[in-house]
C-alpha cells in the first residue's frame, strides 16, 4: 500500500477513507493527536507519544475506545502494511461522534491513524524562518486538533520561502515554532521556554535536555526575549520530524552559526539516536557465529 488510513477499524488508502460528520473533530476540532517517525517498521519512542495522547485525552476528559496496548499492537501492525522505509504515522483520537452541538454527550473516542511515506532529510542545512506573533489560545501544551493558528502561522512561513514560523507573546517571550520546540545557546547553556500552557512539552526538546544534562551543558528552562533569540550563538528547531535543526536566519536577517560544535552534539545525537533505535538487528546482516 503507499498510504494508509484507518478508523474504527476500517482500512483503506487515505484518500478513500469514510468518516461520518458526526464525527466531532469535523465540527470542532475536538480531539488530541500526536506524531511519530518510523523506520524498518519500527515507530520511533512510540512509548513516550501514546503516553502523552492518553494524558492529553484524560485532561480533555476524552474516552479512549482502546487502551495503550492495544493502540501501539494496531501502529505495529499497520506500519507493515505501507510499502516505504520511513514512514510519518499520525494518529488521534475525537472525542466520539453526536449530532452537532458544542456541549458533549458521554460518548466513546474514535481513533483514527494514517500512515504516509516521509523521509528524514536535510538532518544539517540551517532552516530559514521568521518571526510571528503567536496567535494562539491557552492550551498550547495540550495537542489538540484545533491548529487553525498555527496553520495560519506556517503558511505566513511558507509564503516568505521559509520553513518555520519561531513565535512570540511579548517582546520578552519567545514561545515555540507553528509545529516544533525551540531552543537558543548562548555561552555554552542551553536555553528553553518552560513548560507550561503556551509551548507543547515536546519528546524531541525532553531528549534534547536529557543530552545536555548527560554532557555537562547547562540548562535554563526559562523564558527567552527576542533579543536574546536574535543573539543566540545558535537556535535549535527540534520535532519528532526535524529532528534537531539548526537556524540560518530569521525574516531574512542570518542568526545562530557561533556554536557549531555544540549544535553539532544535539543534531547528531538526536538523529543518530534515531537511526540506532530503528536499525534492524545488524542492519538486517545474519551474524557470524
Ligand atoms: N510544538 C508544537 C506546537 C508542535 O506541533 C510540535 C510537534 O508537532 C512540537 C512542539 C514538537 O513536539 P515533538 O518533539 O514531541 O514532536
Amino acid at each position: 500500500m503507499k498510504n494508509l488510513g484507518y478508523y474504527n477499524g476500517k482500512i483503506s488508502l487515505l484518500e478513500d477513507l469514510q468518516i461520518p460528520a458526526t464525527d466531532r473533530a469535523f465540527y470542532f476540532g475536538d480531539g488530541v493527536y500526536d506524531a511519530v517517525m518510523c523506520r524498518n517498521n519500527i515507530p520511533y519512542l512510540l512509548d513516550l507519544h501514546i503516553d502523552r495522547l492518553y494524558k492529553n485525552c484524560s485532561t480533555l476528559d476524552i474516552n479512549p475506545p482502546v487502551d495503550k496496548k492495544e493502540l501501539k499492537a494496531t501502529i505495529c501492525e499497520l506500519v507493515k502494511k505501507v510499502d516505504a522505509n520511513e514512514k510519518f504515522v499520525y494518529f488521534h483520537i475525537s472525542r466520539g461522534s453526536q449530532i452537532r452541538d458544542h456541549a458533549y454527550e458521554n460518548l466513546k473516542g474514535n481513533l483514527f491513524i494514517s500512515i504516509t511515506e516521509r523521509e528524514i532529510t536535510d538532518i544539517k542545512r540551517k532552516m530559514k524562518c521568521i518571526l510571528a506573533k503567536d496567535i494562539r489560545y491557552e492550551l498550547c501544551n495540550i495537542k489538540t486538533l484545533n491548529l487553525l493558528p498555527s496553520v495560519l502561522t506556517a503558511q505566513m512561513a511558507k509564503n516568505s520561502n521559509s520553513e518555520e514560523a519561531i513565535m512570540y507573546r511579548s517582546q520578552d517571550f519567545v514561545t515555540e515554532g507553528s509545529h516544533s520546540n525551540v531552543s537558543i545557546l548562548k555561552n555554552g547553556t542551553l536555553i528553553t521556554a518552560p513548560k507550561d500552557k503556551y509551548i507543547l512539552p515536546g519528546v524531541t526538546r525532553a531528549h534534547i535536555i536529557e543530552i545536555a544534562n548527560k554532557n555537562g551543558v547547562p540548562v535554563e528552562e526559562r523564558r527567552y526575549s527576542v533579543n536574546e533569540l536574535f543573539s543566540a550563538d545558535e537556535i535549535i528547531i527540534s520535532s519528532s520530524s526535524k529532528m534537531a535543526r539548526g537556524v540560518s536566519e530569521i525574516d531574512n536577517i542570518p542568526v545562530g552559526g557561533k556554536d557549531k560544535k555544540l549544535l553539532s552534539l544535539f543534531n547528531d545525537t538526536i538523529y543518530n539516536n534515531y537511526l540506532k533505535a530503528t536499525s534492524l538487528p545488524l542492519e538486517g546482516k545474519v551474524s557470524a557465529r
